[in-house]
């Protein structure tokens, strides 16, 4: 699934394509689904700027308006000369006057992406309910202690999950976080020490950036970059995945690392590193 770190790839790569003049915009059939909401048909607008806040990505457009789009499980955005022959091509913009990349398509296999289309008045009522962002300044060590402080009994593993508190943390990102910041799966919030939290506030940066780095993180079917690679994320991954903790064998130490399953979802740990 697109976590974070893949959504701001896809934002990073399709940046220098713009502005994208959207000359003409085909939908198939099945968008019917996928477009939650269409205040106006974007032909003849033109994508301005793209951001991303979690896991959406935010295109402003000119003369107004924006369109958000929720990469769902699979969905991707790719560039490219001509059209793509993609049977799960779900969107085309085409912008005729383009030597290059003239072809903006979304790809999603499960159709679970989504999409709004909004006038700036409906997308500042969609954008204020959005959760802080993690790598926002806002998201800071007081932040993360307020949201433990408020819910006291939750394992850190899975609760790095709720999308909530904090947005576009996926399951591999989870574990990697918890064992950089040194902190077992198990541990509840409300025993996480003021150090240990401002632990898990730099290993979130760690682990956001290098896979931003590698172009996000690939795992097997699994999301592909706007140019249609597979990132390489995967060299970066310390325990997630691993026979072997990988800070371990920087020390030159083997330990095994230890899989459980914690609320449906494989959790990888280092008994040596974490505690
Ligand atoms: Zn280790």
């Amino acid at each position: 699934m697109p976590e974070l770190p893949e959504v701001e790839t896809i934002k990073n790569q399709l940046t220098p394509i713009l502005p994208f003049k959207i000359e003409a915009a085909v939908f198939s059939p099945l968008t019917k689904r996928m477009v939650k909401q269409m205040d106006f048909d974007p032909t003849n607008f033109t994508i301005t700027k793209i951001r991303r806040h979690a896991k959406w990505l935010i295109f402003e457009l000119s003369p107004y308006g924006y369109i958000l789009s929720h990469l769902g499980m699979s969905g991707s955005w790719q560039m490219s000369h001509a059209p793509l022959a993609e049977k799960h091509g779900h969107i085309e913009f085409i912008d005729k006057s383009k030597a290059q990349f003239g072809v903006l398509t979304y790809i999603d296999p499960r159709r679970f992406g989504h999409f709004y289309l909004l006038t700036n008045e409906n997308f500042k009522i969609k954008e204020d309910a959005l959760p802080i962002d993690i790598t926002s300044p806002d998201f800071d060590v007081d932040h993360i202690a307020e949201i433990f402080f408020k819910y006291p009994n939750k394992p850190i593993k899975p609760f790095l999950l709720d999308q909530k508190a904090f947005p576009g943390v996926g399951n591999y990102m989870a574990s990697e976080i918890c064992a950089r910041a040194g902190i077992l799966p198990t541990r509840l919030t409300g025993n996480i020490e003021a150090d240990e939290i401002q632990k898990i506030k730099d290993a979130m940066n760690v682990v956001v950036n290098g896979a931003v780095e590698t172009k996000g993180t690939t795992f097997s079917g699994g999301y592909r970059d706007a140019n249609g690679d597979k990132g390489e994320g995967v060299k970066h991954l310390v325990v997630f995945y691993q026979n072997h903790c990988q800070m371990c064998l920087e020390e030159g130490i083997v330990t095994k690392v230890i899989k459980t399953i914690q609320g449906g979802r494989g959790t990888y740990h280092c008994p040596r590193h974490q505690k």
